[in-house]
Parts: C-alpha cells; structure tokens; sequence
C-alpha cells in the first residue's frame, strides 16, 4: 500500500536501482546497531569514514572534492535518496547525525567556500575524516536568528570569538564547526559572518539529553577566546545573514524528506502487523475503524510526499523554493508525529514497548516541527511572503 507501484517524479527507475542499493547498505552497516548507539546516545565516530566510503557524503557534491555528482540537478536527486532511505535506519539520531554533517554543514562550505577552503574541509569531510557541524542557534537566539550574540573580535591574523551555541548536533565531536558570529557593528541582521571553527583552544562543549534522537551528539558549545585565523572566514565579511538563510531551503527539505522516508517505513511496518495481528479470531485490519485510520494515514503520507517531492524537483532544477519548502516543513513534520502516533496506536500494548521502535519513531518524529525552524516560524515566513 505506501509503496509506490512506479517512481513518483521527479525519480526514475535509475534512482529506484540507486534507492535499493542504499536500503541494502543501510540494512547491513546502520539499522543493526541502532539499539546500542541509542542506548550509548552516541553512534561510533569511526561510522563516518565508513560511509564516506561508500560516498553517501559525497552525493551532490562534484568529483573535484571526491563526490559523485554528475550534475547539481542529478546530485541533488541522489542526495535526496539518501534522505529517504536513512530514515529506515532505526534511528532518527543516527540519521540527524549523518545527514547534519554532509548535508546541513558542508554545503555552506561548498556553496561559499574558496577552492582552498573546500581542499581543506570539505573533501575531508566527503571521505568522512573530518566531522562538521553547523552552529547557528545560541541559549538566547533560535528562533530570532538575528538576535544572535556570539562575538568575534579583530585581533591580528584573524578574530577572538566568544559566546554559546547551543543544541547543536554533533556538537561534542565536531572538528570543524560553521559558525554565525556577529562581526560587524550592525546588530539584527547586519554584521553577522560566517566563520569556520576548528576544536582546539578556547572551545568546549557538553552533550545535551533530550526527548528523541537519541543517539545524535547534540551538544552545547561554549567559544572563550577561540583563535579563528583570518582564512577561516566563509564568504563576505558581514553579509554572513543570507547565508544562512540559502542554507536553510535544503536543510528543510532534507527533513521533510526525512519525514517521508519515516512514514513510509512505518506504514510498511504497520500494514502487515494489522494484517497478521488476531482479535477476537479475526485479522485487525477486518476492522473497517482499522482500515480507516490507515487509509487516512496514506492519505497524510502521499500529500506530503507530493509536496516535497515537487518541491525537490523544483530545487534540483535551481529554483528558489522558499515558499515551497516552507510549506513541505510544516506539512510534514507535524504529520510524520501523526503517522507515528496511529502506527503506535494500532499496535496496542506491543506499540509501547522499546523494541517494536515505535516509541522511538514516535520520540524522533516530535524533534521534526521544532529543529531547523519551528511550525509557528514557518507559519510566519508563509504568512509574511502571501
Ligand atoms: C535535537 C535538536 C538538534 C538541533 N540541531 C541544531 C544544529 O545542528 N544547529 C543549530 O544551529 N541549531 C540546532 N537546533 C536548534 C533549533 O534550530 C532550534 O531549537 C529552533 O530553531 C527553535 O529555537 P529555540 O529552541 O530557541 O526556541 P524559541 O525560538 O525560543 O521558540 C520557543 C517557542 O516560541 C515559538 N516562537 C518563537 N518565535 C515566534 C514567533 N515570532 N511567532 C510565533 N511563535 C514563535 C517557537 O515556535 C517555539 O514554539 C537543534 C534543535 C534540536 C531540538
């Protein structure tokens, strides 16, 4: 029933041959250790220059810094796979960790970096030997980027930072962080720049414990006199605020891609069960109640799938999708808590215990409409752009 009989667009049956491939992948090297590294609330960081070697980093990125990409449209596409398939890795913090490092903090670098720049962090980075994160957030700036405080200060041969980011995911064990800070005297939205951040003196970080993604490294990151050499600067000085908002279009269709990938592996885990599962001597899914709340979970599926796939193939062809992408974050990370929810439901007591998964899809899906930009700030862009 969720699976789709014939690739929606913009997918053909080349990308279908790709999907399988990595389902494969993901089955043999991620979901069966997804229980230990949630337990562990870490995943081993010896798993990144694994998947940079099977070039799950490198998929829209070009072969001149160790990628694949044939072309931006078709890198994108493939990139977009991976976001699908990752969600049926049995952990929604493996996948954030993954997907924060190639797919959330190397594109600034390869969208604003130098070519030096990009030798330096993000081929590393594509084989998996160096690990990124983006900081943007702070204790007292998320929603209201703008209001962010972190300060850099001139001194020769770079700048001194100082301030906090907080909840930012691989943020223990990043090596080299891509940071807002305020450079400028401007404050709101002028001033602010983008600078690399590489651990080393002046920078700390403790782990965070939170509600779901377990087993993603989300941590605080305290900046005390951190040195960042001059070189380290992504960009223009200052013009560091529609950075961060270019970067934020694929990072939201990354996760309403995710919440796609996440729903329909719960259907396809759901749908058998009422099939199998006896009451009263008769399968559940005889139950007409029981067919209708899964044919409206379907429903609730195929609109945010066709919503974020439009959405996709218009990115993937180099539109600017703002508003496009706005709306398939708000469809569909409300509706993956919904389809999480029905899914535990219709499992019944079996549905609340740890080892059918579903209490933690459920844990992972409620992070979707608060990371990355919340549902009421979405709501705003929309309603500040009709
Ligand atoms: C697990 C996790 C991982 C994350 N990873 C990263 C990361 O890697 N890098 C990074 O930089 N950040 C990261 N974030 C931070 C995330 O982007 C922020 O939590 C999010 O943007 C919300 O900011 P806030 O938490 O400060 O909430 P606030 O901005 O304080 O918002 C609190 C509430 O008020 C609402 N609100 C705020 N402003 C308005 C408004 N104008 N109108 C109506 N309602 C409003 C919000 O929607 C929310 O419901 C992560 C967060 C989580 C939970």
């Amino acid at each position: 029933m969720s699976a789709p009989p014939a690739p929606h667009p913009p997918f053909d049956a080349d990308h279908e041959r790709i999907r399988r491939e990595m389902r494969a992948f993901i089955a043999a090297e991620l979901a069966p250790n997804a229980d230990a590294w949630e337990e562990a609330r870490y995943f081993p960081d010896e798993l990144f220059p694994k998947v940079g070697a099977a070039g799950y980093f490198g998929l829209k990125f070009e072969p001149e810094w160790g990628g694949s990409a044939p072309s931006f449209q078709e890198g994108t596409l493939r990139a977009a796979l991976w976001a699908l398939e990752l969600a049926r890795c049995g952990s929604g913090g493996l996948a954030a960790g993954l997907g924060a490092h190639s797919e959330i903090a190397a594109p600034p670098i390869w969208k604003f970096g130098t070519d030096e720049q990009k030798r330096r962090w993000l081929a590393p980075a594509i084989r998996g030997e160096l690990r990124c994160a983006l900081g943007i957030t702070e204790p007292g700036a998320g929603s209201d980027v703008a209001g962010l405080r972190t300060r850099a200060t001139r001194v020769d041969g770079g700048w001194l930072v100082n301030g906090e980011k907080m909840f930012i995911t691989n943020g223990v064990r990043f090596d080299a962080m891509v940071t807002a800070v305020r450079t400028g005297e401007g404050d709101r939205h002028a001033g602010i720049s983008f600078l690399v951040v590489e651990r080393g003196d002046g920078v700390s970080a403790s782990p965070i414990h939170k509600l779901g993604w377990h087993a993603s490294d989300t941590g605080m990151v305290a900046l005390q006199d951190a040195f960042v050499p001059e070189d380290h600067l992504l960009g223009q000085l200052d013009q560091g605020f529609a950075l961060i908002m270019a970067n934020f279009q694929w990072e939201r269709l990354q996760m309403s891609l995710g919440a796609v990938g996440a729903m329909e592996a719960l259907l396809d885990m759901t749908i058998p069960f009422v099939q199998t599962r006896q009451v009263g001597g008769r399968p559940l899914v005889a139950q007409q109640a029981i067919r209708h709340r899964l044919a409206e979970a379907e429903v609730t599926l195929n609109a945010s799938r066709a919503m974020t796939f439009d959405t996709l193939g218009r990115f993937a062809a180099g539109h600017d999708v703002l508003r496009e992408v706005t709306m398939a974050k708000l469809q569909t990370q409300r509706a993956a808590v919904d389809v999480a929810d029905v899914c535990l439901q219709l499992h019944g007591g079996y549905g609340t215990l740890e080892e059918s998964g579903l209490p933690r899809a459920l844990r992972d899906a409620r992070l979707g409409p608060i990371g990355g930009g919340t549902d009421e700030i979405m709501a705003e862009i929309l309603g500040r752009t009709m």
